[in-house]
């Protein structure tokens, strides 16, 4: 099997909390450290801006890697963030946690998927919209492998213009390698 990643470390998949039946309990149990942040937009080396890394409300967000601190499984999080002086606690309006297997996959799902693409994520996984929480519908999450997010990648920006195209390429290149923020393993 081709290997060639670093800055991975073998992890379980999905994280612990995927066997915790009530979706507040999960969230409230959840202790995670901060591997990569890819910020509020997915930008080219030119500053080509490809998609927002958040769903398309009107408040700002970002999205980031996280590593469990019990299971050492790692999570793609997005969130929102909203100003709403009357709620209790106005500094969450929505997040979306998905399961992935390696900081490779986690760097190409980012690459692929927008803000609203990423919270239709197919398989089953957590989500805090406004105060409600819970498990989405769906089967168990199972792993999406690289060679074929790489395909759809390239099949979905096959519109870019040939020096986007390449400078695209770069970064999917890069999907896995780059050392992580924050990453302390
Ligand atoms: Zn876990």
């Amino acid at each position: 099997m081709k290997k060639g990643r670093t800055n991975v470390t073998e992890s379980r998949f999905p994280c612990h909390l995927w066997e915790i039946r009530d979706a507040k309990s999960a969230l409230d149990m959840m202790e995670t450290a901060l591997i990569r942040q890819y910020g509020t937009c997915l930008e080219l080396e030119d500053s080509f801006a490809l998609h927002g890394n958040y769903p398309d409300y009107d408040d700002e967000g970002s999205r980031r890697l996280l590593r469990c601190k019990v299971c050492g499984s790692l999570l793609l999080v997005q969130s929102s963030l909203r100003e709403c002086p009357y709620w209790d606690e106005p500094d969450m309006y929505y997040r979306d946690y998905i399961p992935v297997a390696s900081v490779e996959e986690a760097d190409l799902l980012n690459i692929l998927w927008n803000g609203e693409e990423l919270g239709e994520y197919p398989f089953r996984h957590l989500k805090r919209d406004d105060h409600r929480y819970l498990w989405t519908e769906g089967e168990e999450p199972v792993p999406l492998f690289p060679e074929e997010l790489r395909r759809r990648i390239r099949e979905k920006y096959a519109g870019l213009s040939p020096k986007h195209r390449e400078l695209l390429e770069k970064l999917i290149c890069e999907a896995g390698k780059k050392e992580g923020n924050g990453d302390n393993d």
